[in-house]
């Protein structure tokens, strides 16, 4: 209660903006995930790795725009190529470019797919990959898994499709990270046209899949006919090759998004020639697969630009190993309390659980102390932390080491603080 009035106190042009926003957008604003009780925080602008509020507050950002600002707010490369595009090229050209046609090859021979197609959005990218499948198969059915998400109108809280997905009768959700009810589902439901999963479940948040589950899925799907479909929206970011290299999985099918368009609205899907061919005009009988801005010249420009000269497979892995020894220094910090730190690379889990669980397989195992939880948000915007309520933390790649330093510190202090709770 002290920590909710202190946040209204300090926050009174957020709050006006809010009940102005209210008049016109329920709620207050256009994303679910960033309503925060009592009101969400109204950002200015962003610079850099921090952002700052319309209440003059200056955070660091950790929620890195759930993993599509891992280049940040103002990288020069990502400014220039932007402002060059806009020089040279213009907006949409309701044409087929040069600059769809190169990161299309640069984002084929990096994941190793023969094949791709963009869209708008990672949600896109999934309900397409979805109807390749389903026209590839001539099924009809999906397996997904519990606490999957696959955008706004995908999500798998539990063993039901939220009330809000599409194709609410074609769901088959099996448990995250359990070989045997998975393989039960895959293999013995009729009319299954694909398996689709995260190697790591982005809004768990970040409840990592092992090894042998995603392959255990990877062959029966396999054997049940169905296409694999491995969701790489948020991972791809973890190996130059994504999360499916490090792993070793060959999934049919791989969908994309986020920082791949540079930080601007982007999604992709691809994978096996012969699953793509269905999107090839010159064949008869292809499915059509439209939408004005799929090669929307800023994103195919700024999204080339970062993969090429920012995200190099060898940045990549320097920032993945700087994510881990992160997540290892909160992993020490937390150990013996009720916090709880997964992730993999630069992505970073938080939990607080009633039962001090450290390892969580599944979104079942998650018994949330919702009360820290919240505390913990409160307490580290005060400290100048940008956080996503439910906990996941996406690095930015200029985020200074003195930043990370000072927020393992806080965390901290935070449990000292309130170690009659903890
Ligand atoms: N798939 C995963 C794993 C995601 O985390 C997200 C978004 O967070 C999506 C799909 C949807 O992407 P978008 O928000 O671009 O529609």
């Amino acid at each position: 209660v002290a920590a909710t009035a202190r946040f209204v106190a300090r926050n009174p042009t957020s709050r006006s903006l809010h009940l102005e926003a209210a008049k016109s957008l329920p709620g207050g604003n256009t994303r679910s995930l960033l309503h925060n009780a009592p009101f969400p925080v109204f950002m200015q602008r962003g610079t850099g790795y921090e952002v700052i509020s319309e209440d003059g507050h200056v955070y660091t950002d950790f929620v890195g725009e759930l993993t599509a600002g891992l280049y940040g707010h103002a990288n020069p490369i990502i400014h220039a190529t932007l402002k060059s595009t806009l020089d040279n090229v213009g907006l949409n050209l309701g044409a087929t470019t040069r600059l769809e046609a190169q990161h299309a090859r640069l984002i084929c021979e990096r994941f190793g797919l023969d094949l791709i197609r963009f869209t708008n959005s990672g949600t896109e990218a999934n309900l397409h990959a979805l109807q390749a499948a389903r026209r590839f198969t001539g099924k009809r059915k999906v397996i997904v898994f519990t606490g999957g998400y696959h955008g706004a109108v995908f999500s798998f809280p539990d063993q039901h499709p939220a009330p809000n997905n599409v194709d609410l009768d074609d769901w088959i959700v099996a448990e995250y990270n359990n070989i045997e009810d998975a393989q039960l589902k895959i293999e013995e439901s009729s009319d299954v046209a694909a398996v689709l999963v995260e190697g790591m479940q982005g809004s768990g948040p970040c409840i990592v899949g092992s090894d042998e589950f995603l392959h255990a899925i990877q062959s029966s799907a396999r054997k049940a006919g169905a296409v694999f479909i491995l969701d790489e929206v948020m991972t791809s970011r973890l190996a130059p090759g994504g999360l499916q290299s490090i792993i070793g999985l060959e999934p049919d099918m791989t969908s994309f998004g986020k920082y791949l368009g540079g930080g601007i609205t982007f999604g992709a899907f691809g994978g096996r020639a012969d699953i793509m061919a269905i999107y090839d005009p010159r064949f008869s009988g292809t499915l059509a697969h439209s939408g004005t801005f799929n090669n929307n010249t800023l994103g195919m420009a700024a999204g080339y630009a970062g993969l090429s000269q920012i995200y190099t497979p060898e940045t990549c892995m320097a920032f993945s190993s700087r994510g881990d020894v992160f997540r290892q220094r909160l992993q020490e910090a937390t150990s013996g309390t009720k916090m709880t730190i997964t992730g993999r690379g630069s992505l970073v889990g938080i939990h607080f659980l009633v039962d001090g669980c450290k390892v969580l397989r599944s979104v079942a195992d998650r018994k949330d102390d919702n009360t820290l939880k919240d505390l913990f948000w409160f307490e580290m915007m005060e400290d100048g932390f940008w956080l996503t309520r439910r906990g996941s933390l996406s690095l930015i790649l200029d985020t200074p080491r003195s930043e990370l330093d000072r927020f393992v510190r806080s965390v901290k202090a935070f449990l000292d603080r309130h170690n009659h709770l903890v």
